[in-house]
């Protein structure tokens, strides 16, 4: 685990934009195009995240150790996952921020109770338009999905899974899956291999989830198609927003498949590049 590098003892936030989110992702996948997804490039449906590094001076054991690099490497682990049921998460943007409420949550000396995680969400950077991922350093669960109101997933940085044959390695980013299913309609399932059991690291869906994934998508506020996705960053790009449009091409681009969609996004991020240079 990467230790954290920022300043504690300083209690500003800072917020990182999806551009730079974006231009590391296509870096890092723009091999990943072998991805066994049953849904072709057009049929995927893109949902913005914001992710929270949340950090305490009071209760040191919400300061996550995770940065935003960590977080941009786990949520291409996630799409390889939700490729499964054709779905893509980006990265809307990566605050990094001081817990909410801190007084109310170190009252409880006996620890927090789950529902008054609540709390913990900093104030300045909810939106109710977009579903948000706090990672603190301890909870006393792997995850934890509260869908009441705006809600929140809240994700252990140190959660611990059961191996199981078939499974990921990768910890945070099944943990993280697993939240997200809980967001996007799924209940627990008895199978150990499946993304929705309890505690391991299985991450299979199977096909009567992936219904009820694709189903349940289109209560959230801010999904989007791959193709009205284009038009939206085209909008920005015809608008003079270039730099806005470099993260929306960029994300298209990112997600496996061929498709004249993101052709046309490749297309535009040279001419992006042309006109920079
Ligand atoms: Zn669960």
């Amino acid at each position: 685990m990467v230790r954290l590098s920022a300043d504690v003892s300083n209690p500003g936030y800072f917020m990182i934009t999806v551009v730079l989110a974006a231009a590391m992702v296509v870096l890092s996948v723009s091999c990943g195009d072998e991805s066994s997804s049953k849904f072709g490039y057009e049929e995927f449906f893109l949902v913005p995240v914001r992710a929270h590094l949340i950090q305490s001076r009071n209760i040191p054991q919400l300061s996550t150790k995770l940065r935003s690099k960590d977080v941009i490497l786990l949520m291409e682990k996630v799409n390889e996952i939700y490729s499964q049921a054709g779905v893509h998460f980006y990265l809307e943007s990566i605050w990094q921020e001081p817990a909410g409420s801190e007084s109310i949550l170190s009252g409880f000396k006996a620890g927090i109770p789950l529902n008054m995680y609540l709390f913990l969400r900093p104030e300045q950077s909810l939106d109710q338009n977009l579903v948000h991922l706090y990672y603190v350093h301890e909870l006393p669960v792997n995850g934890l999905t509260i869908l009441k109101g705006e809600g929140g997933v809240f994700i252990n940085d140190s959660a611990r899974l059961i191996d199981v044959k078939g499974g990921t390695d990768d910890t945070l980013s099944r943990v993280t899956s697993h939240e997200l299913g809980h967001v996007l309609g799924m209940t627990h399932t008895v199978s150990s291999s499946n993304l929705m059991n309890e505690g391991t690291s299985g991450f299979q869906m199977d096909e009567v989830q992936v219904e009820v994934v694709r189903n349940h998508i289109q209560y959230l506020k801010n999904y989007s198609s791959t193709g009205s996705f284009f038009v939206d960053g085209n909008a920005k790009f015809t608008g003079g927003q270039e730099g806005k449009a470099k993260s929306y091409f960029e994300i298209l681009v990112s997600i496996a498949g061929e498709s004249p969609i993101k052709y046309a996004a490749e297309e535009k991020l040279l001419e992006i590049e042309a006109i920079k240079n």
